[in-house]
């Protein structure tokens, strides 16, 4: 026999958890599945045990600054075992408290695979389940490449799995994932190469930022070689693993390889044909400003669509389309401009809107750039001299901010403020009209000439 909802999701990570949530908190009737664990990618193997670690590589470079402010120090070496298991057991109990989550907005799990077999019907197992409306939210998965070897590399799941640190390892990519463990792992012990098959780091970013962070990385003696691919992975006797290179004629020697190349849409084994829904050549769902699939009914949200993946994202997407399915709201959606984003690099990066070389592609000479770079005070004395830099564009004889990018100490937590101010319009002079809050370093957005 098939159950009937008024709304099912696939998927219990960042984006299925906050519509399903939503939809029964307007009333609906609403079920979720999930063959995992509940939290996604998000709580169990991205932004959440990241953190963690992006924490514990802070506190190794405090290590390093705090003789300059006159302690001594006696160090015993860092556990990698005692933070493993502490941050396996938060993130535990963040899927503990997800069950509850559901339970208590009345939405029902059902565990297990769920894949379509018409426009209307889920299967999970021998159970059939329908409903009204249904949301892909079935998130991503790294991708590795198809090359000989490729398996013996690990990825950023792999990295979570990780009872040590290993001593030498190789980073192929460039992106979000290739900065961040790099920096990590750098941080905590291992000696890090990083694999650009072009010339830079985060291309998609500001000129600003990834010069400013290549910058980084190299004088923080990370190995940075560019022009190069792994075209081919060996296992020695010893466990060690030889990669091979183009852009390289030599092998390079390493215990441990992670893929860092981007992440796969989960649709390739959900049976999308049976519903009709249409996907973008690399898998992932295209869908209107309201969430919309070419199948009426059926909504993709998240990493398996097109757009922005970040887990505000995802739950934004959820929710706005929980309010406009089951809430009276027919014109709820979530506009994808000025999405804020942060890199937890070391330092960290932050930015919103338009980059200058977009900015001027697209509005020419009615662009106007300020930009700072400074060394902030807390390295006034240190030996790590790390440099902040910030950028704002503006367009136009009124110098609306389209565009906002900073690196350094506190980047991260600076911007989400400065993200409300943007999204409402603000312009140069708003900045300029705002006190400073001195001595900070987010007094220079304000005082920028
Ligand atoms: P997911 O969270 O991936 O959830 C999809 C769920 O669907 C999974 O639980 C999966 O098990 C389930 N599923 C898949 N197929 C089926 C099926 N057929 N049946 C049943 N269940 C199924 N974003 C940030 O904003 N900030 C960060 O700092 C950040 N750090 C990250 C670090 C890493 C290492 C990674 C990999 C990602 C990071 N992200 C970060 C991105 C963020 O994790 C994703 O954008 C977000 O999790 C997407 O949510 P989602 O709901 O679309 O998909
Ligand atoms: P990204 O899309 O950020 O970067 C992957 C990059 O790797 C590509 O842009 C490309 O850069 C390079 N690349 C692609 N294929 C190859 C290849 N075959 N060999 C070598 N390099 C290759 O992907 P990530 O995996 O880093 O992250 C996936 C997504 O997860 C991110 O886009 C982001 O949305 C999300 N995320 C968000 C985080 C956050 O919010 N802090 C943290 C982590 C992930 P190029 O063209 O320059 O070679």
């Amino acid at each position: 026999m098939t159950q009937h909802y008024d709304l099912i999701v696939i998927g219990g990570g960042s984006g299925g958890l906050s519509v399903a949530e939503r939809a029964a908190r307007h009333g609906a009737r609403c079920a979720l599945i999930e063959v995992g664990r509940l939290g996604g990618t998000c709580v169990n193997v991205g932004c959440v045990p990241k953190k963690i670690m992006w924490y514990a590589a802070q506190l190794a470079h405090a290590l390093d600054d705090a003789p300059s402010y006159g302690f001594r120090l006696d160090y015993f070496g860092f556990d990698w075992h005692t933070l493993k298991n502490a941050r396996d057991s938060f993130v535990q109990d963040i899927n503990t408290w997800y069950r509850g989550y559901l339970a208590e907005a009345g939405v029902e799990l059902i565990e297990g695979f769920g894949h379509f077999t018409d426009a209307r019907t889920l299967v999970v197992g021998d159970q059939h389940y329908s409903a009204d409306h249904l949301v892909i939210a079935t998130g991503g998965r790294p991708r590795v490449p198809q090359l000989p070897g490729a398996q013996f590399g690990i990825t950023s799941d792999g990295f979570f799995e990780l009872n040590a640190c290993p001593q030498r390892v190789a980073i192929a990519g460039s992106g979000y994932i290739a900065v961040e463990l790099a920096g990590m792992l750098h941080a905590l012990g291992a000696e890090v190469t990083l694999l650009l098959r072009k010339d830079q780091v985060l291309r998609p970013f500001d000129a600003l930022l990834r010069e400013q962070l290549m910058e980084r990385l190299r004088e923080d003696g990370i190995h940075i070689l560019t022009h190069t691919q792994v075209n081919a992975v060996a296992r020695m006797a010893k466990g060690t693993l030889n990669l091979h290179c183009t852009g390289r004629g030599d092998t390079l020697e390493v215990d441990t390889l992670l893929w860092a190349i981007g992440r796969d849409p989960n649709t390739d084994s959900i049976n999308l044909a049976a519903a009709g829904v249409v996907t973008n050549p690399d898998g992932s769902i295209p869908t209107d400003p309201y969430q919309n699939t070419n199948i009426a009914g059926i909504y993709a949200i998240g990493d398996v669509t097109e757009r922005f993946h970040l887990t505000p994202v995802a739950i934004a997407a959820g929710r706005r389309l929980a309010d406009r399915l089951f809430a009276q709201q027919p014109d709820r959606y979530l506009p994808y401009e000025n999405i804020p984003s942060v890199v937890f690099s070391h330092p960290p990066i932050a930015t919103i809107g338009l980059t200058e070389e977009e900015a001027r592609h697209q509005y020419g000479t009615a662009v106007r750039i300020y930009q700072t770079r400074f060394r902030p005070m807390y390295h006034a004395f240190t030996p790590r001299q790390p440099q902040t830099a910030m950028k704002l564009v503006c367009l136009g004889p009124e110098e609306k901010i389209i565009g906002c990018h900073l690196i350094g100490e506190g980047a991260d937590e600076i911007l989400q403020g400065f993200a409300v101010a943007i999204r409402m319009g603000a312009t140069k002079r708003d900045f300029d009209d705002t006190v400073a809050i001195h001595p900070t370093s987010a007094e220079e957005l304000v005082t920028m000439r």
